[in-house]
């Protein structure tokens, strides 16, 4: 213990490798187990990110751990302020996105909560798009409800629209690029631009179409919202959300509000997050070709009322989607059946490669009844006005093979 004492670890610098545990000898074995060696590979580097699970750092003197405090940028203290691991898939979001920096959070709701809180105070006025994710619109009622945040919905086409909601305490525009379940194709630059003209900052969710397909801050974004539990995680195994932002200012602003909330990222999570989006590019090909292929198949099927996804060309917002998603418009598509609620209900039970679950972006083919499960608590009238009809079914395409895939909905829709 003496050599401890006598200062041969330089307090706060425990060094790293082997050499941390040469500098331990001599200590007892509960205090070198607490201490074991952090091994940095020397000549090689690791390809896949290194997992950082650890969650507290330590630093040479008070003056280094008191400016860690004060940014993002400013080194690694404790996990809630920032993690390397995280902040690997937060470079990694930002730098697709093209922001200048992210914060990635424990899930999309959080990311969603963590932008909305930290950016809104009482009596401030949110524009928001009518057919956003239900758990947004709840976030949106409950601060209208109980923080006197003010919210109007608009339709997600029409400038004009958003350029009559505005009020002098207008703060923020909420839009998500493409709505769910009917895929809607949000005109950003459009809304974008009328919010931009009065000074309002614009939040875009743009977890359906990803930065591979479109990247709302080239068309004025401030902020991008992801929910990494569907595609940029990919595998259905990792909840996580990550808020990209334009501009450092607003990135500090809102990292503060984080840390306050405790919104951060799990660094196995981050990790998982990040191993799935190193294979993004080849799933959301498959994802988007899937889509496509079988919204065609499906407009042909007798049993086939309607096929909503924007690569259609007798869908409504088609020609808008050629110029905002050139790449692709996406992996998630929904079709009306003819025999209304009780036909849905079947095929859903019906699927056998397909899963009836919720979420969307994973590998596995997903199917969902909205009218009974994600949009149950609206009535017909009111699913009708979001374009829904209580036999509308979504299926979140995954990257299994296209025929069989056709096979799987084809014996479905033979049991109606
Ligand atoms: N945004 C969109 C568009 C979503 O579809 C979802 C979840 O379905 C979320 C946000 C919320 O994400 P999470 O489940 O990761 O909190």
């Amino acid at each position: 213990m003496s050599d401890f004492q006598h200062g041969s670890i330089p307090h706060g610098s425990i060094p790293h490798g082997t050499s941390q545990q040469s500098d331990l000898h001599g200590l007892h074995p509960e205090s070198r187990i607490v201490h074991p060696p952090v091994e940095e590979p020397v000549g090689s580097r690791p390809l896949g990110v290194p997992l950082h699970q650890g969650h507290v750092f330590a630093f040479p003197d008070s003056d280094a751990l008191a400016h860690a405090f004060t940014g993002p940028d400013h080194g690694f203290l404790y996990n809630r302020y920032g993690n390397p691991t995280v902040r690997s898939l937060e470079r990694a979001v930002a730098d697709l996105e093209g922001g200048s920096g992210a914060l990635a959070t424990a899930s999309g709701m959080s990311a969603i909560n963590t932008v909305l809180l930290a950016l809104l105070r009482s009596g401030d006025h949110v524009i928001a798009q009518r057919s956003l994710y239900g758990g947004t619109f709840a976030m949106l009622a409950d601060l209208a409800d109980r923080w006197g945040v003010e919210v109007t919905h608009v339709g997600g086409d029409d400038p004009d629209e958003v350029r009559a909601a505005l009020r002098p305490t207008t703060r923020l525009l909420h839009l998500e690029t493409v709505s769910n379940p009917t895929t809607r194709v949000t005109d950003l630059p459009a809304l974008i631009g009328a919010a931009r003209e009065a000074g309002v900052l614009s939040v875009v969710d743009n977890t359906f179409t990803t930065p591979l397909l479109c990247r709302p801050i080239e068309h004025g974004a401030d902020v991008v919202i992801h929910s990494a539990t569907k595609y940029l995680g990919g595998h259905s195994d990792v909840l996580a959300g990550v808020a990209v932002f334009a501009d450092p200012d607003l990135h500090r602003r809102v990292w503060h509000y984080a840390n306050e909330l405790g919104a951060a990222a799990d660094p196995f999570a981050a990790w998982l997050a990040l191993r799935g989006m190193q294979t993004l590019g080849l799933r959301m090909r498959r994802h988007c070709e899937s889509a496509l292929d079988l919204a065609g198949r499906l407009a042909a099927h007798p049993a086939v009322t309607a096929v909503h996804h924007p690569g259609l060309p007798s869908h409504p917002d088609h020609e808008l989607a050629r110029r905002l998603l050139p790449d692709g418009q996406g992996g998630v598509l929904a079709f009306d059946l003819a025999g209304g609620r009780e036909a849905a209900r079947t095929f859903v039970g019906a699927v056998r490669l397909a899963s009836l679950a919720p979420s969307l972006g994973g590998v596995h083919t997903l199917v969902l009844h909205p009218a009974s499960t994600s949009h149950r608590q609206l009535s017909d009238e009111e699913l009708s006005a979001a374009g829904i009809s209580p036999g509308t079914v979504r299926v979140a395409v995954g990257i299994e093979h296209p025929e069989d895939l056709w096979s799987d909905l084809s014996q479905a829709l033979a049991k109606l």
